[in-house]
C-alpha cells in the first residue's frame, strides 16, 4: 500500500510511534524514525542505541528501509532538519506521522508553569513544526508540477483526554484539542495540494500510560491495548487508498475505529431585540440548562465506555 513512498514518523523509539514506523515499513513505505532518546546504559554497562537507531536498524534488519533521526521536535530548526533529512534521503516526503509526546499530569491548581510549558511545547508545537516544513515541501512540489496534486499525508496524535475532559490532565488535554484545531486548520489550508490531515484518538499500553493500564496480562493472547491495533489506521491514513478522507477524528483501540462526529449545534436562541442583555438570556438559558443533565458540557467521556460489539 506503501511502496515507495517515504514517511517520517515523530517519537518512533518506542510505543506507538515505533508501531506505527515498523507498520508503515511493512507497507513498503521508507521510514525516517525521530526519537529525542539518547543512547543508554544497560544493567551491565553497556551502552545501548539511541531509540530512534534501534527502531531503524530493526526496520532494516526486516528487509526495509529506514533512517534515524535523533532530534527535539519541539525545537523549530531540529524540525527542518528531520523534514530535509526526509528529502535528502529520500527524495522527497509523503507521510508525515505526528506521534512524539509527554506527560506532566497535575490538577489544574497546582500545576506548574514549566509542567505547562513542557506538554504544550512538545505536543501542540512539536506537530505545528514538522507540519509547517512538510507543507512548505508539498505546496513546492505541487507548484513546480504546474498545481498537480502531491501524495502528501499527515496524521497527527490527539487523544482520549481531549474528547472527555480529562481532569488531571489540564495541559495535555489543552494541547491535544490544540491538535485538532491545527488539524481541521492544516486539512482546508492543504487540501486544494492533494495534501490530507487527519488525527487519531489512541489508546495503548505503552511507557506512558503503564501507570493507568499496567502490564499485559502473561499468556492472556492477543493484548487488546497493543500498539498494534492503532497503527493499522495510522498506515491507512497515510496511504492512497485514504485520499478523500481528511479534516476527521478517530478514536482508535482494541479492534475498534470510532469516527468522531464534528460539533454540532445543540440548541439556538435569538434575541428579542437587537441583542441579548444578561437578564434576557438568565430568562432563556437557566430554564434550558435546568432541564439538561447537570456537568453535562463540550466533553464526551462517553467515549473512554466504547468497546467491541457495541455500536452507535
Ligand atoms: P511513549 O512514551 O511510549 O512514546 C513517546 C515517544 O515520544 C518516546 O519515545 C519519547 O522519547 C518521544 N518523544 C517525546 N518528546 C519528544 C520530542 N520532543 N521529540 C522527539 N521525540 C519525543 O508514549 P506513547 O503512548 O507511545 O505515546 C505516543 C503518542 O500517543 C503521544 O502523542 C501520546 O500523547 C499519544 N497518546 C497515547 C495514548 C496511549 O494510550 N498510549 C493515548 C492517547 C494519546
Amino acid at each position: 500500500m506503501l511502496n515507495g513512498a517515504t514517511a517520517v514518523v515523530t517519537g518512533a523509539g518506542r510505543g506507538l510511534g515505533r508501531a506505527e514506523a515498523l507498520e508503515l515499513a511493512r507497507l513498503g513505505a521508507n521510514v525516517v524514525v525521530n526519537d529525542y532518546g539518547r543512547p543508554g546504559r544497560d544493567g551491565s554497562g553497556e551502552t545501548s542505541a539511541a531509540p530512534a537507531e534501534e527502531v531503524a536498524a530493526e526496520i532494516r534488519a526486516a528487509g526495509g528501509r529506514a533512517t534515524a533521526h535523533c532530534g527535539d521536535v519541539s525545537d523549530f530548526e531540529q524540525a527542518r532538519e528531520l523534514v530535509q533529512l526526509a528529502v535528502d534521503t529520500y527524495g522527497a516526503l509523503d507521510v508525515l506521522v505526528n506521534n512524539a509526546g509527554i506527560l506532566r499530569d497535575r490538577m489544574v491548581f497546582s500545576m506548574t508553569e514549566d509542567e505547562w510549558d513542557a506538554v504544550v511545547r512538545v505536543h501542540l508545537k512539536g506537530h505545528f513544526n514538522t507540519t509547517r516544513f512538510a507543507a512548505a515541501h508539498w505546496r513546492d512540489r505541487s507548484k513546480a508540477a504546474g498545481g498537480a496534486p502531491v501524495h502528501g499525508r499527515i496524521v497527527n496524535t490527539s487523544s482520549e483526554a481531549f474528547l472527555a475532559g480529562s481532569a488531571g490532565q489540564p495541559n495535555y488535554a489543552a494541547a491535544k484539542g490544540g491538535i485538532v484545531g491545527l488539524t481541521t486548520s492544516t486539512a482546508a489550508a492543504l487540501g486544494k495540494y492533494g495534501v490530507t490531515a487527519n488525527a487519531i484518538c489512541p489508546r495503548a499500553r505503552t511507557r506512558m500510560t503503564e501507570d493507568v493500564f499496567g502490564a499485559a496480562v502473561a499468556g492472556g493472547g492477543t493484548d487488546p491495548l497493543a500498539p498494534g491495533h492503532v497503527s493499522p489506521l495510522v498506515a491507512y491514513l497515510a496511504s492512497r487508498a485514504a485520499g478523500r478522507i481528511t479534516g476527521q477524528v478517530f478514536v482508535v483501540h482494541g479492534g475498534l475505529v470510532a469516527v468522531m462526529e464534528r460539533p454540532r449545534v445543540g440548541a439556538l436562541f435569538e434575541a428579542k431585540g437587537e441583542r441579548f442583555a444578561a437578564e434576557e438570556l438568565d430568562a432563556t438559558l437557566t430554564p434550558y440548562y435546568a432541564e439538561r443533565a447537570e456537568g453535562e458540557g463540550f466533553a464526551a467521556p462517553e467515549v473512554l465506555r466504547l468497546r467491541r460489539g457495541q455500536r452507535g
